[in-house]
């Protein structure tokens, strides 16, 4: 579905994502893990057409859409929640799920939609009225998540949804993000951790320093060794 060729991003002089190459199957979670300042969130918004790549293409369901406009992003049915959430803080948790939908047309499927993600985050439901600046943090990671899936997208781009979270919070994201992709989204996750990435996901690459140095299937990466005295602390 989603295919990476070569994806350069830079700032000024500073290369942050060197030429790397993946892939995402229909269907798929992908996790993309690394250090801090290891590239990943530079990859996710050049997908997402936030910020340009200096090279490289991105295909997604067979187009080339590494130069579109971003806002065409959405209408292509690419999804970004992005690091920090980024909700609306004076508009209504509703408000906020109905900007989601903005594209969309098909009331009663949007309302459908509604109900699939209060379903999702029962949370969400119970604040409805809610501004969204007065809720939680993990709050408004649900919020966000729930806000994209409003778009109704093929690709869902997740950026360290565990962030700044407690525990606690982070399993019920969690929980949430492996429901909705066993109901068949297509997932590219990106984490720092590692652990709950990989247990979350078939497949894995491993990003240093602006370069995918190990890829394979999640279960694998996890008995890493490398993997496992790099990322997960042993
Ligand atoms: P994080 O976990 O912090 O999000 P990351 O793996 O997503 O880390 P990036 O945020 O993509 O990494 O950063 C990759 C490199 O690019 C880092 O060296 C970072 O300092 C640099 N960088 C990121 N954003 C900018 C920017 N706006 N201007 C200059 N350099 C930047």
């Amino acid at each position: 579905m989603l295919e990476v060729t070569g994806l350069r991003v830079a700032y000024g002089g500073i290369q942050a994502v060197r030429s790397i190459t993946f892939h995402v199957g229909e269907g798929e979670t992908v996790a993309l893990i690394g250090a801090n300042g290891a590239g990943k969130t530079s990859t996710l918004k050049a997908l997402a057409r936030v910020l340009d790549a200096v090279g490289g293409d991105v295909h997604f369901c067979g187009e080339k859409i590494s130069r579109i406009a971003p806002h065409h992003i959405v209408r292509k049915g690419i999804a970004l929640v992005p690091e920090g959430r980024g909700v609306f803080p004076r508009l209504s948790v509703l408000e906020n799920l109905h900007m989601g939908a903005f594209i969309r047309h098909d009331s009663a499927e949007v309302e459908r939609d509604l109900q699939r993600v209060f379903a999702y985050f029962p949370r969400l439901k119970e604040r409805a009225g809610q501004l969204a600046g007065t809720l939680s943090g993990g709050e408004q990671q649900m919020l966000a998540i729930g806000r994209a899936l409003m778009s109704r997208p093929k690709l869902l781009l997740l950026d360290e949804p565990s962030m700044g979270l407690a525990p606690i919070m982070v399993q019920k994201i969690f929980e949430v993000v492996r429901a909705v992709a066993a109901d068949g989204m297509t997932i590219l996750l990106i984490e720092q951790n590692a652990k709950l990435a990989l247990e979350s996901s078939q497949r894995g690459y491993v990003m240093e320093s602006g370069e995918i140095t190990l890829h394979g299937e999640s279960a694998q990466l996890l008995d890493d060794p490398k993997v496992r005295a790099a990322y997960l602390g042993e």
